[in-house]
């Protein structure tokens, strides 16, 4: 096929902004299209040389594609760098330079979807030295026997910039309607979900419709992931659940798919990157932790000296970027908590109950110290639930995920089997609250050391009362400071004038205000306040040294915030 057939439907989808319409001119090009060609069409309508997990790029820079049109076009660099300057688009700026060309070409090689396909594929490939002057003379090639047209989608993909603006899912669209129909949708999205690559799914649409029903998750591909709705309260979550469900404990790192396979371990990221050469430390935990055959899904975490869990995006910033975080990784192991089984015993275990998959996880892999499956309770009390996500914020998670018990696994789609359960501290409490610390709770696990939790209490006229357990919301940095501003004025007993319920493990002097944030205010049996009012979900701001305890919020301040 021509290739300006192509750069036309670009062109055209380029004027409209309505899916229903480009949906019918993406059907209409992929009924033109030959089977051989369809899987370059569709990556090529995403600007793309592969599948998400394929990284491979054409890899031009603007100067060097500027340089292409100069020998193209015979256009001055000069006059073209000033016009990209303007423009600010390399499409448009290649269109005109050579619809300007005053002479066309007189021989040359059609420009057929195939000649551009293969071409730019042997550019992606192309390294080493020289390797920019031959991309720079293929793609002068291609130009040259191009509309200007197509030199103006030649050069945006060639920097990885065609940008149409619609996404995988519109494809999706205009393959089921060009070989199937509208109504037909869910059933090639349902095969991509589990097969997310565009090009091999046009094929297997074009080719045989129905056989779409059948596709099936594939090891060495990645699935696209399950999403999860949100909720902040463990009855709402419990209801959505039919009265139980499983709350695992949220970890704050890095989503992995890993496929254990006969040739080697693939990792994929949440948008389905392959990550396997950035993560050779998560490889070889789940190596050792897992046998070959299974697909799982986790969250990899670094672990410092002390065994405790740390967010893996901490390292993953600090090092910087993809290139050379191997390297670095090496000094610092990474542990994996599981959280899912999708394929194992020959075959995708998508449609098993959660619990089921959740037992098999546990019987499939050997603990050790790097590699867990994620702390969870099933539970039907909503009191429980919201224990248990304390002691998650405590642990530095933020938050929980809920898990229905007869969920499947819904690759690629967002819905209440599995929910988010934090705290929303965008509700009621927009004021913050400086209360005093007056008692300290051993930390455990990463805090070990630290004091992992304060007891803060608001102030009386005649002295204090307690308001909350603050357990959240502190760094490393936090938790090392508090530590050297407590540690110095402990003392044994409760401090005089204070009313008390719950136990610290240890007692300050009534000295240091913290700005807090809560997510509401409730009553409670266990804290002070008003006579038994507390904080809900406390997250910790800063400490506040301009202040006083007698300059502390009053008990009065938050009972009046519990009435609004
Ligand atoms: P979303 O993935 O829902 O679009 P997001 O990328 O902002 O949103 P969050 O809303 O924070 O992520 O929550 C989902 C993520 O939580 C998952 O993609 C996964 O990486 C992570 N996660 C941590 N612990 C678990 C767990 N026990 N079960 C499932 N996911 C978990």
């Amino acid at each position: 096929m021509d290739y300006e057939r192509l750069t036309e439907a670009y062109s055209a989808m380029e004027q409209t902004r309505s899916r229903l319409e480009l949906a019918t001119l993406l059907a209409g090009l992929f009924r033109d299209t030959p089977p051989e060609e369809l899987a370059a069409v569709a990556y090529l309508c995403l600007g793309k040389l592969g599948p998400a997990y394929d990284s491979r790029e054409v890899g031009l820079s603007d100067k060097s594609v500027l340089r292409t049109l100069a020998l193209a076009s015979g256009t001055p660099l000069d006059n073209l760098q000033a016009n990209y300057a303007k423009a600010g688009d390399i499409g448009l700026v290649a269109e005109e330079a050579l619809a300007a060309k005053s002479q066309q070409p007189l021989f040359g090689s059609p420009l057929t979807v195939s000649r551009v396909w293969e071409r730019l594929h042997a550019l992606s490939l192309e390294t080493g030295s020289g390797s920019q002057e031959r991309k720079f003379r293929a793609l002068a090639e291609l130009l040259h026997d191009g509309t200007p047209q197509d030199a103006r989608y030649l050069c945006r993909t060639a920097v990885g910039k065609l940008r149409l603006g619609f996404s995988q899912m519109l494809l999706v669209d205009g393959l089921a309607e060009a070989f199937g129909s509208r109504e037909e949708r869910s059933m090639v999205e349902a095969a991509y979900n589990r097969h997310p690559d565009i090009g091999w799914l046009a094929q297997r649409t074009a080719a045989d419709f129905s056989s779409l029903a059948d596709v099936r998750t594939t090891p060495g591909i990645p699935l696209r992931p399950m999403l999860g709705e949100r909720l902040s309260s463990a009855e709402a979550v419990l209801e959505k659940h039919d009265g139980e469900s499983a709350f695992e404990w949220k970890y704050d790192g890095l989503r992995v798919q890993a496929h254990l396979l006969k040739g080697g371990t693939r990792l994929f990221s949440r948008s389905l990157e392959d990550l396997t050469p950035q993560f050779p430390d998560v490889v070889d935990a789940l190596e050792q932790a897992l046998p070959t055959g299974v697909i799982v899904e986790g969250e990899a975490l670094a672990i410092d000296e002390a065994g405790n869990l740390l967010p893996f995006q901490v390292i993953a910033k600090r090092r910087g970027r993809k290139h050379g975080l191997a390297e670095k990784l090496e000094e610092i192991p990474v542990g994996v908590r599981l959280f899912d089984l999708l394929y194992a015993n020959g075959q995708e275990t998508l449609d098993t109950a959660f619990t089921e998959r959740r037992e098999q996880l546990e019987t499939l892999f050997t603990p050790s110290d790097r590699v867990a499956c994620t702390t969870l309770l099933r539970t039907t009390n909503a009191a429980e639930a919201e224990q248990s996500l304390l002691d998650a914020l405590e642990g530095g998670c933020e938050g929980l995920m809920s898990k229905a018990l007869n969920g499947s696994y819904r690759a690629g789609a967002r819905g209440w089997q599995w929910i988010k359960y934090k705290p929303d501290y965008r509700s009621d409490l927009a004021d913050t609250i400086d209360a005093v610390v007056v008692g300290g709770f051993h930390g455990r696990g990463r805090r070990g050391g630290f004091w992992g939790a304060l007891l803060m209490a608001t102030r009386t006229p005649t002295g204090f009362e307690t308001v909350c357990k603050l357990g959240s919301g502190f760094s490393d940095e936090d938790l090392a400071t508090l530590k050297q501003r407590l540690d110095p004025i402990q003392r044994t007993g409760p401090p005089a004038g204070l009313k008390w319920k719950l136990e610290p493990d240890a007692w300050f002097e009534p000295e240091l205000v913290l700005e807090l944030l809560g997510a509401e205010i409730s009553q409670s049996p266990i804290h002070t306040c008003g006579g038994g009012y507390a904080v809900r979900f406390p997250r910790y701001k800063r400490q506040r040294d301009d202040k006083t305890p007698e300059t502390a919020t009053e008990s009065d301040e938050v009972i009046a915030l519990y009435k609004i």
